[in-house]
């Protein structure tokens, strides 16, 4: 029989185990803490649990940690790029991004995507699978040691489409904010999605009150089914509706993501479609400067117009920042994750 991987559950989800292994709510309680305070590695470091309860969860159960497999680190800017083998061979990265007086995680929430964005270097290697809740939870615990425990905030905008994983990813954030274990604040994570809109409005209702940011790239509809065929699925309208709705439920601003590229959509009148598209969501803008993919033949803007871009929104009222992407000379930058060191 195959075991199932202990750290795929909730707190709620492990209490049920416990008590059909013939523990009881307390010993639920200690297991919690044993795999998020204390990691444990192995069974036999399960404290405060009767023997025979840890030996029937352990018949069942398996406890793997994900494997660092390789890792690099930017001589520019200190940026770490972990390659994590899965226990089916597949791999998945997780970047670690030096941010204020810490770190910010970039997680993964597939091994690859299936949304294929023309600009994207895991669009291109395609779909392999979902991550679990374990490998999820587990790129925080990579990337916390990794960052000497200096990480306060998390980004899901690894590889993959978080909201194309929604299940494993709500129980990965209950588990990652869960008072009991890393009690990481809610207010610290971002998902970042390319505008899946159901999802959009179904984290709305789930009481869950994280960061949205949603990927926007072009306010032109051509443009953007070209750049992002996810909008033939989820056309723009229906992108902002779900957005407001977002707004409406949460009482949260949204940071909406422009990857600006030369001479595609760095145009002044594509600012102010742009400006149309979003001026009636309560929301922020980063404005994105395009790292460049091997075999990807777009390009970075003209620095005057990325700042001339950024002028028009500002003066229209959008408080609107410009982000370099760090890391890119490792290839752990926004889009270039190909699950490859
Ligand atoms: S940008 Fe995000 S959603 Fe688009 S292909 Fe890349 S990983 Fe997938």
């Amino acid at each position: 029989m195959q075991k199932t991987e202990l750290r795929n559950y909730t707190r709620d989800e492990l209490e049920a185990i416990v008590k059909k292994s013939g523990g009881n709510k307390a010993d639920s309680f200690s297991l919690f803490e044993c795999l998020y305070r204390q990691e444990i590695k192995d069974f036999k470091d399960i404290k405060g649990i009767n023997l025979k309860v840890v030996k029937a969860i352990e018949t069942n159960y398996s406890l793997n940690a994900l494997k660092v497999c390789a890792k690099q680190e930017s001589k520019k800017d200190k940026t770490q790029k972990l390659l994590l083998a899965l226990a089916d061979g597949k791999k998945t990265e997780t970047v670690i991004i030096p941010s204020g007086h810490g770190y910010s995680a970039c997680i993964s929430s597939q091994a690859g995507c299936a949304c294929g964005c023309a600009f994207c270097a895991t669009g291109k290697i395609g779909f392999k699978r979902d991550l679990t809740v374990s490998e999820i939870t587990g790129q925080y615990m990579a990337a916390k040691k990794a960052s000497g425990g200096e990480l306060n905030n998390i980004i899901f905008m690894g590889m993959g489409e978080p909201f194309l994983n929604f299940d494993n990813l709500i129980k990965s954030i209950n588990i990652l904010t869960d008072h009991k274990g890393f009690a990481f604040p809610q207010t610290k994570i971002t998902i970042s999605t390319c505008g899946i809109a159901p999802k959009i409005k179904a984290l709305a209702d789930s009481g869950l009150r994280v960061n949205l940011a949603v990927s926007i790239v072009a306010a032109d509809t051509k443009l953007r089914n070209k750049l992002m065929p996810v909008n033939r699925k989820f056309p723009l309208p229906v992108v902002i509706e779900a957005v407001k709705y977002y707004n409406k439920i949460t009482g949260k601003q949204v940071f909406f993501e422009y990857i600006l590229f030369d001479g595609i959509n760095d145009r002044a009148e594509d600012a102010l479609t742009f400006y149309d598209l979003i001026k009636d969501t309560d929301c922020k803008v980063n404005l994105i400067v395009y790292n460049t993919v091997k075999d990807i033949k777009l390009k970075p803007p003209q620095d005057v117009k990325a700042k001339l871009f950024q002028k028009i929104l500002v003066d229209k009222g959008i408080r609107t920042y410009q982000r370099r992407e760090k890391g890119a000379d490792i290839s752990a930058a926004c889009g270039q994750l190909a699950g490859e060191a």
